[in-house]
């Protein structure tokens, strides 16, 4: 059916070293970003092209973003007040570690978004090693209103993984 392929039609882009793939849902699109966040990346523009015409949900996949910088971060900003501006309902997933520090020392890398899940550093109390994992928030709302990280199993050797950063300064975007 020619409705359904439109539903689901992907458009990708690349924006200087920023991978940009656009999926539309039956509710508005799914963004997914990959790679550095920078002067290149002119993600305002993007905002513009965006399907949000339907219920206007945009969802943001951060996973991929491996940088972002002080000129990418007001483009990023832009995205997300044009978003605003076009009355969409925005929701921030996998949120990637640099994006999470972002998040935390400027507002309004955040704005109003809805944030769906977002990486947390790891590290295991019996071998050491590091790992960066996706927490689900609705999953661990309120040990994370109490600002607590829930530790994880060790994918190398089944110790207790346990959150490595300070959660009133990793977490504080969430609030
Ligand atoms: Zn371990």
């Amino acid at each position: 059916m020619s409705g359904e392929l439109a539903t689901a039609a992907t458009t990708t882009r690349r924006l200087g070293r920023l991978d940009v793939q656009v999926d539309r849902t039956a509710t508005g699109c799914v963004v997914t970003l990959a790679g550095q966040i920078d002067d290149q990346a002119a993600l305002e523009a993007v905002a513009a092209e965006l399907p949000v015409e339907r219920v206007g949900e945009v969802v943001i996949d951060l996973d991929g973003v491996r940088f972002i910088n002080s000129i990418g971060v007001r483009e990023w900003i832009g995205l997300l007040r044009r978003l605003d501006a076009r009355g969409a309902r925005v929701t921030l997933r996998r949120c990637s570690e640099p994006m999470v520090h972002q998040m935390n020392m400027v507002m309004e890398a955040r704005g109003d978004a809805t944030i769906e899940s977002f990486h947390v550093p790891y590290v295991c109390d019996v071998c050491g090693g590091t790992a960066s994992r996706v927490l689900p928030v609705a999953a661990h709302e309120q040990a994370l209103r109490a600002r607590k990280v829930p530790p994880q199993p060790c994918s190398e050797c089944g110790g207790a993984m346990q959150f490595d950063d300070f959660p009133n300064r990793y977490l504080l975007f969430l609030d």
